[in-house]
């Protein structure tokens, strides 16, 4: 590059076959380009290559190798760290990779790389089919699939990443590969779980559930029940059937519809229930629970669509809010944990702001710790501590209370966190959450991205000679 190009010139002149846009700061549309999910987030990368394909991909990837510019990969660009962006580099926004196909005889669906899950369900649930996500249908396929994937759907069919089929990937090489367990086997096993680290995924297959109408909702019961509520839950969740998730939360009733007048901007805590079975055997399932505990404030259980459920929360947490999370697993809640939670949770900092612990048990714990990357299969839960809240002026308030809430909790935990609900928070954070499969990783790392081209993310270092 002369002195006075920069890197979104040099790139228009070196990649005049590029089919997408290649987006400089001296664009109209830069600013709207650069944002991210998290408004906390305000980097400025220095060329934003919004691939149109699999070719301007690997054209991309090279121009970042050549050039040794840091290089950072966007699907939904929801990472609460903000690791879909980088400051000075070149981003390579995969938006536009949001095909979709579903083989409803085969039982699977292939998407590209750049898909939201809500453009995943909604071609899916044509078929009355789904694959396990998260619990909202704004955030990318791509991080949440690579870092793991836990949702409504986590017990009754596994990790996103236990369901991952394939992976079509450009690596630091600019070669494109197809990944799978007879295809660079290594690189499958890495890919669920390890993140972005090895690559670009181009598109991904997943299998397929029969996941129709689903009897999904809230039950609240007040905040100051809290720790009544989680005694009961943690003794309930985990003898549950597998068609039964709930994951548990502190949350404020949102001040709008369907939620009751009366309950509006009430601090609460209870389940958001997702049961994949008969709507009749719903009631029988969660009653164990429900029996134990006073009557609830709102107990809205209704049959819906899988698509509606996984949309349900995306209008509470729109785009370029200021998000600061921690997290960690979880084995067991004993009453010292419950009583901080109980503290924490009855005082949110915000209306958003809130606490949810996922189940990881079911079908999460069918595979073993080895198996994939994602190595904290023996974990009950995983827990988040968001703080949310759209005025930057707090940004100050919610990063102190999540990181104080995590900080009491943190010696019950198990020791490592979800890698998709980290912060940027260090090397060591991110061996911890990896464990016995750091090593590993580090060694799939060397042998398909020796100088860490991919460094954007939860990073795994390549392992020494
Ligand atoms: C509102 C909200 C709700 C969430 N709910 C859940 C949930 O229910 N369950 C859950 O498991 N997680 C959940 N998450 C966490 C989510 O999984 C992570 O934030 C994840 O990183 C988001 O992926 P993304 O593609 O949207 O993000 P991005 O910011 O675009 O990318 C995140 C990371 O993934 C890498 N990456 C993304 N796509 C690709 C690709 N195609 N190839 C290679 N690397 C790629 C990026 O390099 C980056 O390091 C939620 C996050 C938010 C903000």
């Amino acid at each position: 590059m002369s002195t006075t190009a920069t890197p979104a010139s040099t790139a228009r002149q070196e990649l005049s076959d590029f089919q997408g846009r290649l987006i400089g700061p001296e664009d109209g549309d830069y600013e709207q380009a650069r944002s991210v999910f998290n408004g906390m987030i305000d980097k400025r990368p220095a060329l934003i290559a919004r691939a149109a394909d699999r070719d301007d991909v690997a054209n991309a990837v090279r121009f970042a190798r050549d050039h040794e510019l840091l290089l950072a990969i966007r699907g939904g660009s929801h990472n609460g760290a903000g690791l879909g962006t980088c400051d000075g580099g070149v981003v390579i926004d995969l938006a536009s990779l949001n095909d979709r196909e579903v083989d409803p005889n085969a039982r699977t669906v292939r998407v590209g790389g750049g898909c939201t899950w809500a453009e995943v369900d909604r071609a899916t649930g044509e078929y009355g089919l789904a694959t396990p996500s998260g619990i909202i249908s704004t955030t990318g396929v791509g991080g949440l699939t690579l870092g793991g994937g836990l949702g409504h759907l986590t017990r009754k069919c596994g990790l996103t990443i236990d369901n991952l089929l394939e992976a079509e990937m450009v690596l630091a090489s600019g070669e494109s590969v197809r990944v799978n367990a007879d295809e660079h086997p290594d690189l499958y096993w890495a890919i669920r779980g390890g993140g972005g680290n090895f690559g670009v995924v181009t598109s991904f297959q997943f299998r397929l559930h029969e996941v129709g109408t689903i009897i999904g909702g809230p039950t609240f019961w007040s905040a100051e029940q809290g720790a009544e509520v989680m005694s009961a839950y943690r003794e309930f969740l985990p003898n549950a059937p597998r068609e039964l998730n709930g994951f548990f939360l502190f949350t404020t009733v949102p001040p709008a519809p369907p939620f009751p007048e009366a309950l509006h901007l009430q601090q609460v805590c209870g389940v958001v229930w997702c049961y994949v079975g008969p709507e009749e055997n719903a009631a029988k399932e969660m009653a164990p629970l429900l029996d134990n505990l006073p009557e609830p404030l709102l107990h809205g259980i209704h049959p819906m669509p899988h698509a509606a459920l996984q949309g349900a929360f995306d209008a509470l947490y729109p785009a370029g809010d200021q998000w600061y999370w921690r997290a960690d697993f979880v084995n067991e809640i004993p009453d010292e944990a419950v009583a901080i939670h109980a503290r924490f949770g009855a005082s949110l900092p915000t209306m958003q702001s809130t606490m949810h612990m996922y189940p990881i048990d079911g079908a999460a714990h069918d595979v073993d710790a080895a198996d994939t990357a994602w190595s904290y299969r023996d974990a009950t839960y995983g827990s988040v501590f968001a703080g949310v809240d759209p005025d930057p002026a707090n940004a100050e308030k919610i990063r102190t209370w999540s990181v104080d809430y995590h900080e009491a909790l943190h010696p019950y935990s198990a020791g490592g966190a979800y890698v998709n609900m980290m912060m940027d928070e260090g090397e060591e954070r991110v061996r911890a959450s990896y464990r016995g499969n750091y090593d590993r990783l580090a060694r799939v790392k060397r042998a398909y991205d020796p100088d860490n081209l991919f460094r954007v993310n939860q990073n795994i270092r390549p392992a020494a000679d």
